[in-house]
């Protein structure tokens, strides 16, 4: 960036067209590198699972199994099948996400609603393994798209409890602050995230810990979804975290998106 802005001091006025359009085409090698990356990724991500799958098949295949050593084996495989399916429908929802030009919808989200939706799947996908704690601290709700906002808060919820070992302790808040600003919470006794990777957990596919995501059924896009979907509400989302002792992370919707 620095040099290009040495470059337009030293070029005369008239050329300055010139020297933008070098950069574009930077820019654009960047968005085909990323691309290539993109792709690259999605194809090591659906060849395990296939792989594995091929594995087991073969297996089953050739080898005379007892019914329950067969059993046995097409869980497994529906394991992988389960696995190749969470990874396309986040992948389409990334893809509508990005596609859609239209800004997010704007009627009321009673998040009262949301928080029995979210309490209800929590507790199944916990299995009774944490103490959850869901607190609905202010009345107030918000305006966007329902679909959305669930999808978003959903995810925080669901890394909160697959990262957090059985024993941990999970509490998710909805409360409106001082500034009028609505904050959803979402705070774990986890693991923690080292700050290096902190700026780079909403990057498709960046895991901290990729056998960790894959066995708690991680596609790896979760956050980046999060993250499309705050920005369709002009929300921040904050993460803070301390190695050893767990994680936060934190919505914040703008005052004007609070409603009665
Ligand atoms: P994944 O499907 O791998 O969970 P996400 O995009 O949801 O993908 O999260 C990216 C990475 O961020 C995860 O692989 C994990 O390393 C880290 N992460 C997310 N949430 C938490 C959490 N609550 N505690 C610890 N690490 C987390």
């Amino acid at each position: 960036h620095g040099n290009l802005s040495l470059m337009l001091q030293a070029f005369p006025f008239g050329q300055k067209r010139h020297l933008l359009l070098v950069q574009d085409i930077t820019d654009l090698q960047k968005a085909d590198a990323m691309r290539r990356d993109f792709v690259a990724n999605v194809s090591h991500e659906m060849r395990t699972p296939i792989t594995v799958l091929m594995g087991f098949l073969e297996t089953v295949h050739s080898l005379d199994l007892k019914k329950e050593q067969q059993d046995q084996y097409f869980d497994m495989m529906m394991a992988q099948a389960q696995r190749m399916k969470s990874l396309v429908e986040d992948l389409l929802t990334l893809a509508n996400l990005e596609s859609n030009a239209l800004p997010a919808a704007n009627t009321v989200v009673k998040v009262e609603t949301l928080m029995a939706l979210l309490k209800n799947d929590a507790e199944a996908l916990s299995q009774g393994k944490h103490a959850l704690n869901f607190d609905l601290e202010s009345p107030q709700n918000l305006m966007g798209d329902e679909r959305e906002i669930l999808s978003a808060f959903s995810n925080l919820v669901s890394n909160a409890i697959r990262y957090t070992p059985d024993v941990g302790a999970i509490r998710v808040e909805w409360r409106v602050n001082d500034q009028g600003q609505g904050e959803f919470l979402v705070t774990d006794s986890g693991p923690g995230i080292a700050s290096e990777h902190l700026s780079r957990l909403t990057e498709r596919f960046y895991r901290v810990d990729r056998s960790r995501s894959r066995d708690t059924g991680g596609t790896g896009l979760g956050l980046a979804i999060v993250k499309h979907i705050a920005n369709r509400h002009q929300a921040q989302l904050l993460i803070e975290s301390t190695p050893g002792k767990g994680s936060q992370f934190m919505l914040r919707f703008p005052k004007e998106r609070i409603a009665a």
